[in-house]
């Protein structure tokens, strides 16, 4: 089924994220974990694509095809382009039709270190995989987008000049990069339907589970990090359980006021972590239901 059709719906939905593993050997492990993901029925699962794909591209395949087969619950897969040739490209699409995969999630990916623009001769930025992917099968296409701006973006405004191309190129829907900050989010919402674009736009967001991830997503991301959650890790990050705790709470309130401010799409970047995910479902199990 297409996403596009869940999105669309007006109801609330809360999807969240998987990622394949490293190598073959550690699929089963994974694959329970995600499936422990989702059999708590989110709206959708998404499972992520590894950097430099290759034989790593074809287990988020395997894995998108298992989460639906043995638990019924619709996927998207990333696939991303960066260092990609035409053909690798156009074999992942074919491994995906022949997974019955429904949904593409069409990304660049990051450039690798000391390289100003992507390898891929093709395809330069993920507009370019989004009409490719269209091209070649009846998928619904995401894409992702950046409320702070990606990082690469001189500023917001040419931001949002080339994510409205990305979203004419074929994206149906988009998904925000990890915010941490509501306002952002309704700030850039603002922004972008007033420049026309009108696909649904899934509000991400990242339980913070631990100390030590902070310093992580503030590198990889750049997200803004206020400073209620600096406290909460100036006050728990010693404590595992306790910063778990406190993380999920935060999440959960911001999930809260997306729902409160008429936000409809919700997408948790659940990492593989089922406890994660259950905790914030039962947290939110009175206000968008069981
Ligand atoms: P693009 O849309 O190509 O944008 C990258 C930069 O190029 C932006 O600054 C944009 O403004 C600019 N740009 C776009 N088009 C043009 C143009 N025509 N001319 C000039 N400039 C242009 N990475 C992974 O490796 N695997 C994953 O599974 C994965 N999942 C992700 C999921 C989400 C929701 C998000 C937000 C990110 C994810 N990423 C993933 C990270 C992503 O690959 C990086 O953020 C990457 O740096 C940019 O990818 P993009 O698809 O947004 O690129």
């Amino acid at each position: 089924m297409k996403l596009t059709n869940v999105l669309n719906s007006g109801r609330f939905s809360l999807s969240f994220e998987v990622f394949p593993p490293k190598s073959e050997t550690d699929f089963e492990s994974v694959a329970s974990a995600a499936e422990e993901i989702a059999k708590l029925s989110p709206s959708f699962v998404s499972v992520t694509y590894g950097a430099g794909g290759g034989s790593r591209g074809k287990l988020t395949a395997k894995l998108a095809d298992a989460i639906k087969r043995d638990c019924g619950v619709e996927t998207l897969a990333h696939l991303t382009c960066v260092a990609a040739t035409k053909g690798e490209i156009l074999s992942m699409i074919e491994e995906y039709k022949n997974a019955g995969i429904d949904n593409v999630f069409a990304l660049r990916g990051d450039l690798p270190q000391g390289v100003s623009s992507a390898l891929s001769p093709e395809y330069k930025h993920a507009s370019d995989l989004a009409r490719e992917i269209k091209a070649r099968g009846d998928f619904c296409v995401g894409g992702a987008c950046y409320p702070e701006k990606h990082p690469e973006s001189a500023n917001k405004a040419e931001d949002i000049f080339y994510l409205k191309e990305k979203v004419l190129s074929g994206c149906d829907f988009l998904t925000t990069q990890m915010f941490f900050d509501n306002d952002l989010f309704y700030n850039f919402l603002y922004r972008l339907r007033d420049s026309g674009v009108t696909v649904p736009v899934l509000a991400g967001v990242m339980p913070i589970t631990s100390a030590g991830q902070v310093e992580r997503i503030v590198k990889l991301s750049g997200s803004f990090l206020p400073q209620k959650i600096e406290n909460l890790v100036d006050r728990f990050g010693g404590d595992p359980f306790a910063m778990k705790q406190a993380g999920i709470a935060y999440a959960t309130e911001q999930i809260i006021d997306l729902y409160a401010n008429g936000v409809k799409n919700v997408h948790v970047y659940t990492m593989n972590k089922p406890d994660v995910a259950r905790r914030i479902k039962e947290n939110l199990s009175d206000i968008i239901g069981k």
